[in-house]
This record gives C-alpha cells, sequence and structure tokens, in this order.
C-alpha cells in the first residue's frame, strides 16, 4: 500500500498500471474518519477490481460557509492503519491545492438532482460533490467507482454525472452499514456524545416505522412522511429538517406511491451535529410475494 499526494503521481502511477499490466481499477472515495461503512465499499472494490485506489479528501467546495469543514474529523494516520487490513493497492491523499490549484475556476452541475432535498437544504454541496468527483475521475480513471446509498441523492448525482460527461466508469452502489442499534454509520457520529448517540437511534427506527406502514399498504406519500415525523416527534432532543418521499430514481415529489420504487430521506439535528439516513420501499412483485409466502 503507497499513500500518494500528488495527483501528476497518482496519474502517472495508474497510467503504468493501465497500459502495462492490463489491470482493472476500482476507486473509493471518501473524506476520510473512516469506518466500517467505507470499509464495507473497500471490500466490495477489492473483491471486483485488479487495483484499489482509496481517496481521502475533505473536500471544502462541498461544505457550505456555515458548515462543519474545519472541525471535520481528519486522521490520515489512523485511516492509514485501518486500510493495511485490506490490502488496497493506493491512498490518495491530496492536499488541497492540489485539487483546487491557484485561479480554480471550473466547476461541474448536475442540474435537477442537486437542487432537491440535501440540495435545497445545502446549496451548492451537489456541485462540489460533482466537480471534485470529475477531478478525481480524471486523475484515477476508474473501471469502477463504489459508493454507499447511505448518501441516496449523491448516488444519484454521480450515475447522471457519470452519463451525461461519459465518463468511463461503473458506478457500483452498496447498502448502508448500521450499528446494531440500527444508527447508520457516519464520520459525524464522532461528534456525538453517548446520550445523544442513544437518541440518534431514533431516525432508523421512524424510517422502519415508515416501512412497516407500507408493508400494510399505506400508499399516501404525506401519511409516510407524518408517520416519520410523528415518530421523531416523540424525541425532543431531535430537530427534524426534512423528511421526504420521492421517486427513488428522479426524486420527484409524490402524492400516491401506487407500484414506484420510493425514496423516504431525512436530515435532523441532534445538538448541533446534522445526520442523515434513508431507506428505500419497494412493491413486492407477485411473483416474489409467492416465493417469499411458498
Ligand atoms: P464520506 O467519507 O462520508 O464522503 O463517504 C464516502 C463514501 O462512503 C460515500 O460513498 C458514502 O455514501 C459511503 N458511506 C458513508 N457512510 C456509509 C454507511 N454507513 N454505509 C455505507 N456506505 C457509507
Amino acid at each position: 500500500m503507497e499513500i500518494i499526494n500528488r495527483r501528476q503521481r497518482m496519474s502517472s502511477v495508474l497510467r503504468r498500471v493501465r497500459r502495462e499490466e492490463e489491470k482493472t481499477i476500482g476507486l473509493v472515495p471518501t473524506m476520510g474518519a473512516l469506518h466500517e461503512g467505507h470499509l464495507s465499499l473497500v471490500r466490495e472494490a477489492r473483491q471486483r477490481c485488479d487495483v484499489v485506489v482509496v481517496s481521502i479528501f475533505v473536500n471544502p467546495t462541498q461544505f457550505g460557509a456555515n458548515e462543519d469543514f474545519t472541525r471535520y474529523p481528519r486522521d490520515l494516520t489512523r485511516d492509514t492503519a485501518m486500510l493495511a487490513d485490506y490490502n488496497i493497492d493506493y491512498i490518495f491523499a491530496p492536499p488541497v491545492e492540489e485539487i483546487y490549484p491557484k485561479n480554480f475556476s471550473t466547476y461541474v452541475t448536475v442540474e435537477g438532482l442537486s437542487e432537491q432535498l440535501e440540495g435545497a437544504v445545502r446549496p451548492g454541496h451537489f456541485r462540489g460533490v460533482a466537480t471534485v468527483l470529475a477531478i478525481l475521475f480524471n486523475i484515477v480513471r476508474p473501471d469502477r467507482v463504489f459508493f454507499g446509498q447511505k448518501d441516496a441523492q449523491q448516488t444519484l448525482v454521480v450515475k447522471r454525472l457519470v452519463r451525461d460527461l461519459a465518463f468511463d466508469t461503473e458506478v457500483v452502489v452498496l447498502p448502508t452499514a448500521r450499528e446494531e442499534t440500527g444508527l447508520a454509520l457516519s464520520s459525524r457520529n464522532a461528534y456525538l456524545s453517548e446520550p445523544e448517540r442513544r437518541t440518534a437511534t431514533a431516525l432508523y427506527h421512524a424510517l422502519r416505522t415508515a416501512k412497516a406502514a407500507y408493508a400494510n399498504g399505506e400508499r399516501s406519500a404525506r401519511r409516510i412522511a407524518e408517520t416519520v415525523a410523528s415518530e421523531i416527534a416523540n424525541e425532543p432532543e431531535i430537530r427534524l429538517e426534512y423528511v421526504s418521499v420521492t421517486d427513488a430514481e428522479t426524486l420527484e415529489k409524490l402524492d400516491k406511491l401506487d407500484d414506484r420504487t420510493v425514496l423516504v430521506a431525512l436530515a435532523a439535528y441532534i445538538g448541533k451535529t446534522r445526520l442523515i439516513d434513508n431507506i428505500v420501499l419497494s412493491p413486492v412483485k407477485h411473483g416474489a410475494r409467492a416465493m417469499v409466502e411458498a
């Protein structure tokens, strides 16, 4: 495992890999402060690609002015130690000026998909995400890139970015890794006190309640959203920022869910810490139900 800080070196090392060894390259983009969620992506990348690159870069352009960019947890030594067990090939950990050189002025905007949910409350967030990913894709030129369903909207933005700008890479999305309590793993969980961490488990419980209502035949988007909100309202320490019930692919707001695959996504503050989570609801196909019941 080699740690690389310079974009030129990263590009040239991988150019050689591609040309001389004809190997497939997998990229796992992260902001570090690694946890089991990241590691699930790394394991999949290890299985599916010959050469695995994990990028660790806290990307300034995806943080708003009042967000946690400066205090975001950074510990490259710890991250490197964690990755040492995973037989990866390269950690790409560039300083900010390697990604954004002086006079940087080119940004990528994925219109439409970036403007709802997270995009609505974090203006410019997905412009920062799409821009840094376009740069990473050009440096690494991965055959496959690995993302977590935890950031559901991000996966849609990335797929659209890859398709629209013709990046020659496959986007692989893996399920959200959770604690036993159901709390979605997140680098930001490090901000939580022990009592806050217990409180935060209410987020996933609320999403599970929505799933149960859906399984019992509830098809009103409004009532699904209300179910989530009222579950969370039982926890006065949580401030729900939004809960949205949308088409899982287009993020179109829905009224009746019918037989669509639906994303129920939320953002909430526990104290000063902002967390997101989501769940996907999809109708059981007749054949599948017959199989389950058999
Ligand atoms: P981040 O370091 O938060 O930018 O996340 C890097 C990648 O890890 C993104 O693709 C995330 O969606 C993914 N990720 C973060 N948390 C989880 C989780 N709990 N389960 C699965 N993937 C995750």
